[in-house]
């Protein structure tokens, strides 16, 4: 599972770090002790900009940045539909994969269930900030 786009992602500094007035909602793994906050700003109902603050292991880390990169300059409904197909993805369903780019490459998570809360808490965190401004 450890390819080379979750061990560049994992290092990647570019989306680390807090935006002010930006809505925010901390997630937390405790299986793994993966840990973040999540920042994300919207206007008209588009992201703008994301980052993300906290610890855990290389999973969980290139998950937040992978998933940042993809939804900055996104609609919320496009984005409402990139969680549906990672959710469907992580369950070995059909799902788009035109919709979700590199993030498909990821695809293989599904094999490995102690490590789909990792790839899924910067998700999970995502979809509350969603539910609480939608
Ligand atoms: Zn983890």
């Amino acid at each position: 599972m450890y390819n080379e786009l979750i061990i560049d992602y994992s290092r990647l500094k570019k989306y680390k770090g807090k935006i002010d007035g930006a809505i925010s909602q901390e997630g937390k793994n405790i299986s793994c002790g993966d840990e973040i906050t999540l920042y994300i700003k919207v206007e008209n109902e588009k992201v703008v900009d994301a980052k993300f603050e906290g610890v855990g292991c290389a999973i969980s880390q290139a998950s937040a940045n992978l998933m940042i990169e993809n939804i900055i300059g996104k609609s919320l409904d496009e984005i409402k539909e990139i969680i549906e197909n990672v959710n469907l993805m992580v369950k070995g369903n059909e799902f788009n994969r035109e919709k979700l780019g590199p993030i498909s490459e990821l695809s293989e998570i599904k094999n490995y269930p102690m490590r789909i809360k990792c790839f899924l808490l910067s998700w999970k965190t995502l979809n509350l900030i969603i539910k609480k401004i939608s």
